[in-house]
C-alpha cells in the first residue's frame, strides 16, 4: 500500500460507521442500507439475465468488461453456478425510467430497473465498490440494499472542442466519467469562431478549411494575433463521421445521449472562412486563432440569403443522420447584429417582415430553423439570447447569464436547462487562483457547485417542472490538453452529479467531502489529473454599527483557521479562529487552513483592511455601477476592504461611464486628506480614470472643488497596476464629499478592444 493510499485511510475511518465504511457511492443514493457480509466476484459466480433481451445481453457485456478489466478475466453467462449476479428488466413502480434497484447478498447480486439505463446504473454504483484498476486483491462487493432514482431528467456536462480540439480517446473517457457519475447528457460544442469540428459530407471545406487556423500554442489566449497573410493554418481537427458513429454508439451503451451543437447565426467564422458566401459581406475570412479578431471580420450568417439557410437545412440533414438526439442546439448567443445593421438586403428583408430591431431578425432566424426541425421531429435548444426579439415557439432554453433567462422562459412554460456562469463554467478556477492553472477568470470552487439547486424560488411549483435539469459548461479557450481538462472537471462534475440525482433532502456537503476522499484514490489509480481542494480561507468583512468584522470560512470541513493579522505567513502557531475578528485599525490579514499540522494551498488568503473617517458611511452613485461587477454591496466603496490586481470581488465597475459618487459623512468632519484606490488591468479592459476630482460641501447641493489628481501612467501599460488617487488639502470642514474619477472613455488605439467602452474599476474612498 502506498503511503498516500494510507494516510487516506487513516484520515477516512473515523468518518464512517464500520458497517458503512466500505460503501461510499457519489452521487448519494435516494436509499441505501448496508448490511454484514459481502459477495465476492469470482469463477463461481455467474450472470444470469433474459437472452432474448438484446439490452441485457449489451449490459452483462458492459458489467464483465469493467470485471475482465479489474481481474483479468470475465464471468459466464447464464449457467447454473454457486453465486448469481442477476440482471432484470421488469415494472418496478416509481424508480421511473433510470432508477434501479440493488440488492446484494453474500450468494447473490440482483439489479432491477424499468429499463436498460437503470441497469447501467447499478453496476455503476456498484463499481464504485470494487477497485478501478487491476488487481488480484478478491473482489469483494459489500451486502447491501439500495432503492434509487434520479431527481432531474436532465443531467448534463458540455465540452467546447472548437477552441481546442480533442481526441477521440478523450471524449470517450469523458463520456465514462459521464456515465460513472449518472450524467446522461453530453452538449458537444463542435462548431466556433475558431473551428468546425465535424465532417459534413455535402460541405468538404468546412472542415478542410474551417477545421485548421494559424498556430498559437505557446501564446495566451487573449494576445492570439489573427492570421497574416499567406500564413498556413496548420493546427486544429476534426471528427469524421465514422468516428462520431463509432462515439454515438459508444455513449448510448453508456445511456448517455450527445446533444450537438452547431452555432448559429453567430460564432459561425470557421464556417464562413470555409464558404465566405455564407456571411452579409462576402469577403474571403480566415478561421480565428484565438481571442483577438481581425478588423472586419464576419462571425454571422446573413439572414437575408436564402441559400444560407439551405446550406444549414444541408448541415442540418447530416447532423441529424448522426446523432439520433431529440434536441439539437443551434447555439444563437452573443451574435454582434453590426453586420446585420450595415447590411442593405438585412435592412430591407426586416423591412419586409415589419421588423423594427435587429434582434427580431435573430428571431426570424431561429424561428425558421426551428419549423425545420420540428418537420424532422426534432426539438431546439439554444442559448438564452433566443429570447431577445421573441423565443420560438417550442424551443427549450439553455440559461447561461445567470438564471433570469430561465426563469423567463419557464414562466412562458417553455423547458429550461440551467447552466449559470456561477456556479456551473467549468473553465472558471475552482481554487487559489494561486497556483493554479491559469483559467479565464471567475471563481466556482466545489462547494459552490454543491450548494446549487437547478429550480430558482422564483418559480411556483407549476413553473418549477419546466426545469428539466442543469449543466455545467466547459469552455476550453485556456484549457488545451487533456491534463487540464480532466483537472477543471474533476472533481466539480462530482458535486454536479449529486446536484442533480440526490434528493435535496440528502445532500450533506461534509459527507459528500468525505465520500470524495474516496474517489481521488480511484483518480491516482487511473492517472487522472485533479484539484485535491480549495485550501483559500474566505475573508468576508461585515459593518455592524458602523464597526469592521471579519468572518472567515474554509471548505475543507476538516481544516482549522489559522490567521495573522500583522503581515507575517500563518502556521499552526498563529491565531486560531474561533469566532469574527473585530478591525479597528488598518491592518493586513492573512489566514490559511491546516489538516494535521500542515498548512495547506500554496498561498494564505490576504486581505487588506484600512481604517479611515469614511469607513461605513453611505455612498451614493450619479451612474449605475455595473451589474457583474457589483463588488460586496452599496457600501463597498467605504467598507475598509482593499482590492487587489486580480479582478475580484471588491471592486466596483463601470463601463463607459465616470464613477461619480458622493459619501454622506453625517456630520461635518474635518477633512485633509482623500484617495480612492483604482486599477489598471490592460488585458481586461479595465483602464486607471484620466484624473479624479474631489469636490466638499455642506448641503449636498453646492459643491466646491478641492482639487483634481491627473493619472501619470499609460494606458498602454499591460501589468496589472492598482494606483491610489491622493488629495492633500489644508485642514476642511465638510459633510459631503463627492468623487468623479473620469473614465478614459474608450479602449486605446493597439489594444484588441480599441474604440470600444473602458472600464473604470474603484475599491474604496479613504477619507483623513
Ligand atoms: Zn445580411
Amino acid at each position: 500500500m502506498n503511503k498516500k493510499l494510507l494516510y487516506l485511510l487513516i484520515l477516512l475511518i473515523p468518518f464512517f460507521g464500520i458497517a458503512q465504511q466500505k460503501v461510499s457511492i457519489i452521487p448519494q443514493p435516494v436509499s441505501l442500507s448496508v448490511q454484514d457480509g459481502h459477495f465476492t466476484i469470482d469463477k463461481n459466480a455467474a450472470v444470469i439475465f433474459n437472452k432474448n433481451e438484446n439490452d441485457l445481453l449489451r449490459a452483462a457485456n458492459f458489467f464483465n468488461a469493467f470485471i475482465k478489466n479489474i481481474s483479468g478475466e470475465g464471468l459466464v453467462y447464464n449457467i447454473k453456478k454457486h453465486k448469481s449476479i442477476y440482471l432484470e428488466i421488469e415494472k418496478t413502480g416509481k424508480i421511473g425510467d433510470e432508477g434501479y434497484l440493488l440488492d446484494v447478498t453474500p450468494t447473490s447480486i440482483k439489479i432491477t430497473a424499468n429499463d436498460k439505463a437503470g441497469i447501467i446504473y447499478g453496476m455503476q454504483s456498484l463499481f464504485q465498490t470494487l477497485p478501478q484498476i487491476r488487481t488480484n486483491a478478491a473482489l469483494e462487493v459489500p451486502c447491501m440494499k439500495i432503492v434509487d432514482y434520479p431527481q432531474f431528467k436532465w443531467r448534463g456536462m458540455h465540452l467546447d472542442v472548437c477552441r481546442h480540439f480533442f481526441s477521440t480517446d478523450m471524449i470517450k473517457e469523458y463520456i465514462d466519467l459521464l456515465s460513472e457519475y449518472k450524467f446522461n447528457t453530453f452538449h458537444w460544442h463542435l462548431t466556433d469562431d475558431q473551428g468546425w469540428r465535424l465532417e459534413i459530407k455535402k460541405y468538404p471545406k468546412l472542415t478542410s478549411v474551417g477545421a485548421w487556423r494559424a498556430d498559437r500554442r505557446g501564446i495566451s489566449w487573449s494576445e492570439s494575433q489573427p492570421t497574416q497573410p499567406s500564413e498556413p493554418a496548420t493546427y486544429g481537427g476534426y471528427y469524421t463521421q465514422q468516428q462520431v458513429r463509432d462515439i454515438v454508439a459508444y455513449a448510448k451503451e453508456r445511456n448517455i445521449t450527445i446533444v450537438p451543437e452547431i452555432e448559429m447565426p453567430g460564432h459561425s467564422e470557421a464556417a464562413i472562412a470555409a464558404y465566405p458566401w455564407l456571411s452579409c459581406t462576402q469577403q474571403p475570412q480566415t478561421t480565428i486563432t484565438g481571442g483577438v479578431y481581425p478588423k472586419n471580420f464576419q462571425s454571422n450568417y446573413c439572414p437575408a440569403n436564402d441559400s444560407v439557410f439551405t446550406f444549414l437545412e444541408n448541415v442540418l440533414t447530416e447532423v441529424m443522420q448522426l446523432f439520433p438526439s431529440k434536441y439539437i442546439h443551434v447555439g444563437g448567443d452573443e451574435v454582434d447584429k453590426t453586420s446585420w445593421k450595415n447590411d442593405p438586403k438585412c435592412q430591407a428583408l426586416m423591412r419586409k417582415l415589419g421588423d423594427t430591431s435587429e434582434d427580431q431578425l435573430q428571431s426570424y432566424f431561429i424561428q425558421r430553423i426551428e419549423k425545420f426541425l420540428i418537420a424532422h421531429h426534432r426539438k431546439l435548444i439554444g442559448w438564452d439570447e433566443i429570447l431577445e426579439g421573441g423565443l420560438a415557439p417550442e424551443a427549450t432554453v439553455m440559461s447561461w447569464r445567470g438564471e433570469s433567462g430561465g426563469i423567463q422562459a419557464a414562466k412562458m412554460h417553455h423547458d429550461v436547462v440551467m447552466t449559470p456562469g456561477t456556479p456551473l463554467y467549468f473553465d472558471h478556477y475552482q481554487a487559489g487562483p494561486a497556483g493554479e492553472p491559469l483559467a479565464i477568470g471567475g471563481f466556482n470552487s466545489l462547494k459552490m457547485v454543491y450548494d446549487y439547486y437547478p429550480v430558482p424560488k422564483e418559480l411556483d411549483s407549476s413553473e418549477a417542472k419546466y426545469v428539466l435539469g442543469a449543466q455545467a459548461n466547459v469552455w476550453t479557450e485556456f484549457i488545451s490538453t487533456r491534463e487540464h481538462l480532466e483537472y477543471m472537471v474533476l472533481p466539480r462534475m462530482l458535486a454536479l452529479s449529486e446536484v442533480l440525482w440526490t434528493p435535496k433532502s440528502e445532500k450533506d456537503y461534509t459527507d459528500f467531502y468525505h465520500r470524495l476522499q474516496n474517489q481521488f484514490i480511484a483518480f491516482d489509480e487511473k492517472g487522472f489529473h485533479y484539484c485535491p481542494g480549495n485550501f483559500t480561507v474566505a475573508i468576508k468583512p461585515t459593518t455592524e454599527n458602523e464597526k469592521l468584522f471579519v468572518t472567515l470560512s474554509s471548505e475543507i470541513p476538516d481544516a482549522q483557521i489559522y490567521y495573522t493579522t500583522n503581515g507575517t505567513d500563518p502556521d499552526a502557531t498563529s491565531n486560531k479562529y474561533e469566532n469574527p475578528i473585530p478591525i479597528d485599525s488598518s491592518v493586513t490579514l492573512k489566514a490559511v487552513d491546516i489538516i494535521g499540522g500542515k498548512v495547506m494551498g500554496v498561498k494564505p488568503a490576504e486581505q487588506k483592511f484600512v481604517m479611515h473617517k469614511a469607513v461605513g458611511k453611505n455612498v451614493t452613485y450619479t451612474n449605475p455601477v455595473s451589474r457583474y461587477y457589483p463588488a460586496d454591496g452599496p457600501n463597498t466603496l467605504t467598507d475598509g476592504v482593499r482590492g487587489t490586481t486580480a479582478v475580484n470581488k471588491y471592486w466596483h465597475g463601470l463601463q463607459g461611464k465616470d464613477l461619480i459618487t458622493t459619501i454622506d459623512m453625517g456630520t461635518e468632519t474635518s477633512v485633509k486628506n482623500i484617495s480612492i484606490g483604482c486599477l489598471q488591468r490592460y488585458t481586461d479592459w479595465i483602464f486607471l480614470p484620466q484624473s479624479v476630482t474631489f469636490e466638499i460641501s455642506n448641503d449636498g447641493k453646492n459643491f466646491t472643488e478641492l482639487g483634481t489628481v491627473k493619472n501619470t501612467i499609460s494606458p498602454d501599460e499591460k501589468s496589472p497596476v492598482i494606483k491610489n488617487f491622493t488629495l492633500i488639502v489644508p485642514a476642511q470642514k465638510a459633510r459631503f464629499i463627492r468623487v468623479t474619477a473620469k473614465n478614459l472613455g474608450v479602449c486605446p488605439k493597439g489594444h484588441p478592444g480599441e474604440g470600444q467602452p473602458a472600464w473604470v474599476f474603484a475599491d474604496e474612498i479613504v477619507v483623513n
